[in-house]
């Protein structure tokens, strides 16, 4: 944090990793991505970090490159990806690319932690106590 360089910028800042949704007090409804006005009863909405901490509710793959842009294609060319919705705790459900390390892991219902990516949010698998088996 050397220097007194501040930036001045007219792009919204980008939250690290945190996902930034938005909440309503009035019939407590939490929305990502963060909305001024609540959807369901139109009254004003707060900004809410959401806990990115959730469970897979549905998913399906992406087997051919999706319109670009917005899409970036990986340097090394596209290959399918996963893609869900994940039901977080705060009860949105969150579009996000699904990181794992093959299609076979995916099961619906299985524990993931949601990030703001470049883009699409990601969900990777939460990684928790093994259980015995
Ligand atoms: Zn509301």
């Amino acid at each position: 944090m050397g220097g007194a360089l501040i930036r001045m910028t007219t792009l919204p800042r980008r939250p690290a990793a945190g996902l930034q949704g938005s909440h309503c007090s009035g019939c407590s409804v939490t929305v990502y991505p963060a909305d001024e006005s609540c959807p369901r009863c139109g009254g004003p909405a707060t900004p809410a970090a959401l806990s990115g901490a959730g469970t897979l509710w549905t998913w399906t793959v992406q087997r051919y490159a999706p319109k670009s842009p917005p899409y970036k294609e990986p340097p090394g060319g596209f290959t399918p990806f996963a893609l869900g919705y994940v039901e977080l705790k705060e009860g949105v459900r969150v579009a996000a690319v699904l990181d794992v390390d093959g299609l076979d892991e995916i099961r619906i219902g299985m524990p993931l932690t949601v990030t703001a990516g470049d883009g699409v949010p990601r969900a990777r698998p939460t990684h928790t106590r093994e259980e015995d088996s």
